[in-house]
């Protein structure tokens, strides 16, 4: 039982997983070797590494994919074991087998495996002898569109087209027709192309209103495999997922034991001895389930299984790895309490979620605590790089039951502060509060019919409108007091405040009654009723922690030149409040207007010209392409938003471009 375990492993990865993976080192008092490119130099998984390795430039294909580079630092550190973590060389059987013959352990699934569940046409036939109930559909390669019409056609619309070596949502296409079947079928097989080298799709049934269901396996070496409960997953965007609970607020007892099964027996047909991740796709009407693939790594979002089981997965992944036998029997997983992550990333959801980088300026969150992980590996001061992927943190919540684990989220989504980058913190304090989401009654397609339009901002509901138009009332009653003691005004009587103010929102004046109170304010808003506003809030502080009628609430806040921003369930209010007087005043004074930017076309994120598609003088059409940006390796296409004519172009192919630079100029 009492197998040694390794005294040094080598992170082969970045960010919040790497510091992940060492944190579990540290526990189980393993030293550990960190690996980062010219962009990480310094950055914080480097720094919690006992010894950091340079492999290289920033892109990850000089740097953090090079297997030579990982294994020499393995060799210069004396490292047993390497964990690869998500992403990068995680599922790639070249790297498990050339660590293999170097002597050093792979912390994942033997290579066969890997390299078995690899592909989505041989992992669905392995899926089917292993008695996993998959999707409809045709398992093998589809040489012509004439052919993927005809399959289609016999599988009944609607279908999904799916690249074999497809991975992040890339060469998948849906198709409710013949016509849909014909466009999908050419662009999954050239998005395939370029982004696998491989353009082999096939044809499925699109399951309606799907679920994203996914059961947690663990395996060793002595052919014990568990299943650790299952992960809900089905907000995502563009088929990326964006939240993930656990355990699923759809699946029954009976459902959870039938997928848990099969996710076990598929483990065994390749000898699963590592943490892997079975998927599933469960139908929203009949509750049946279908295996979509089995990713052979450990999952961005193991925390909520983590926060659930109580079993540390990384932990376990060094166990097994190292030959120990699961100490853990099925009889001895439980599933106790709730457990929701949020990924926040930096991108800019008001313009359609782009990619954001820079400086993280600011960075502060709920603290650690029973109830709340932070996943993050990176520190205020930080740099976003536009090498890799944009996450800033994974912000986890525990409960007893589905709704404390919300309300704590979207609690902590509140007392979350990020300046300096986009973020979207904002949306996932969007998703979390919606009625739909509270209530469980969710499908993969939650996010695209929510917010058909993209997302352009939070209303907040009406009562928690006017909850913080009272938090207002005090936060600026308190400022002005401070104020006026800095006056200098000694000797004084102290400042009373007036009962009358009004609030103005949105250009919408609100009259408040204020009076002082134990604590607080009583506030009444309008002719509502009177809300208690209580807290010890002080000038300066960035955030309002208190209570509204009882109940408690967080809020960021921060000083604007002409009034309040109150950041809150994902709106952001500026608010002024005034004397009645004031008030008057302002409405009398001439509105400013903001300069008019729609004769330009601006870039929407720091990045590289890849194309301008226009010339000057040329007409052009609303929805043309205009120009192609390139940032953290997704190309952007930007459009035009009506008809109109190019005046004059500013930039050209490899320029690199700030921020609302002006690309072009219309006429
Ligand atoms: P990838 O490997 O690119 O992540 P997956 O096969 O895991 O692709 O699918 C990703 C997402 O696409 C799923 O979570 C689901 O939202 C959607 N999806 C995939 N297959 C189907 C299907 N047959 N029916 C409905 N939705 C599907």
């Amino acid at each position: 039982m009492a197998t040694k375990l390794f005294d040094k492993i080598l992170i082969a990865n970045r960010g919040e997983i790497a510091c992940r993976v060492i944190k579990t080192c540290r526990k189980l008092g393993i030293k550990t070797v960190a690996v980062y490119s010219d962009a990480d130099d310094g950055a914080l998984h480097m720094r919690m590494a006992d010894e950091a390795v340079h492999i290289g430039p920033a892109p990850a294909a000089e740097s953090y994919l090079v297997i030579e580079k990982i294994v020499d630092a393995c060799k210069k550190t004396g490292a047993q074991a390497v964990h690869p973590g998500y992403g990068f060389l995680s599922e790639n059987r070249k790297f498990a087998a050339a660590l293999k013959d170097a002597g050093i352990a792979f912390i994942g699934p033997n290579p066969d495996a890997i390299y078995a569940m690899g592909d989505k046409i041989e992992s669905k036939k392995l899926a089917q002898k292993a008695g996993v109930s998959t999707v409809p559909g045709y398992l093998g390669a589809i040489a012509s569109t004439e052919e993927a019409i005809k399959i289609a056609t016999e599988i009944g619309f609607p279908v999904m087209i799916k690249a074999s070596a497809g991975g992040g949502g890339k060469g998948m296409r849906i198709a409710h027709s013949k016509e849909e079947v014909a466009q999908g079928f050419s662009s999954a097989t050239n998005e395939a192309k370029n982004s696998f080298g491989d353009d082999r799709v096939f044809i499925e049934k699109y399951i309606e209103q799907p679920r994203h269901i996914e059961i947690q396996v663990l395996g060793d070496k002595h052919g014990n495999v568990i299943y650790l409960g299952e992960r809900e997953c089905s907000i995502q965007r563009r088929h990326q997922k964006v939240i993930e609970e656990a355990p699923s607020p759809f699946l029954d007892e009976a459902t959870r034991k039938a997928m848990g099964e099969q996710a076990v027996a598929l483990a065994k047909t390749v000898n699963y001895d590592s943490a892997g991740t079975v998927e599933f796709i469960v139908g929203g009407k009949d509750r049946k389930f279908y295996f979509l693939e089995m990713n052979t790594r450990l999952q961005v979002e193991h925390p909520v299984t983590e926060l659930i089981t109580g079993i540390d997965l990384v932990e376990q992944m060094i166990r097994v790895a190292a030959g120990e036998k699961l100490s853990i029997k099925q009889e001895d997983v439980k599933l106790n309490g709730w457990a929701i992550e949020a990924r926040i990333y930096a991108e800019d959801p008001l313009r359609g979620f782009l990619p954001s980088t820079g400086r993280l300026v600011r960075w502060r969150t709920a603290p650690e605590s029973d109830v709340i992980r932070n996943d993050t590996g990176v520190v205020e001061g930080s740099e976003i790089s536009m090498f890799y992927d944009p996450m800033i943190s994974k912000l986890c919540s525990y409960g007893e039951t589905r709704d404390e684990a919300v309300a704590t989220l979207s609690a902590a989504l509140d007392e979350t502060w990020i300046a300096g980058i986009g973020h979207n913190v904002n949306f996932l304090s969007a998703v979390l509060d919606h009625p739909r989401f509270r209530a469980g009654n969710i499908s993969t397609n939650f996010i695209a019919e929510e917010w058909p339009n993209g997302y352009s901002g939070t209303v907040l509901p009406e009562e928690q409108q006017t909850a913080m138009l009272a938090v207002a009332a005090l936060l600026h009653i308190r400022n002005e007091h401070r104020a006026r003691h800095l006056g200098g005004k000694l000797g004084l009587p102290d400042w009373t405040p007036g009962t009358d103010w009004v609030a103005v929102l949105n250009k919408t004046e609100y009259p408040l009654t204020v009076v002082e109170a134990d604590g607080g304010f009583d506030v009444k808003v309008k002719k509502g009723k009177t809300l208690k506003v209580r807290s010890a809030w002080k000038p300066g502080e960035p955030f309002f922690r208190g209570t509204v009628n009882g109940r408690n609430v967080v809020a960021r806040v921060a000083q604007r030149p002409d009034g309040l921003r109150i950041v809150h369930g994902g709106a952001e209010l500026d608010i002024a409040v005034r004397t009645p007087r004031a008030a008057e005043l302002a409405r009398l004074m001439p509105e400013k207007l903001p300069p008019d930017m729609s004769k330009f076309l601006l870039c929407p994120m720091p990045g590289l010209v890849v194309s301008i598609n226009v010339s000057e003088g040329e007409p052009v059409k609303a929805g043309q392409a205009l120009a192609v940006v390139e940032a953290m390796k997704m190309e952007n296409v930007l459009r035009a938003e009506r008809d109109g004519t190019v005046k004059k172009i500013n930039a050209k192919k490899g320029d690199s471009l700030a921020v609302d630079q002006v690309i072009l100029e219309f006429a």
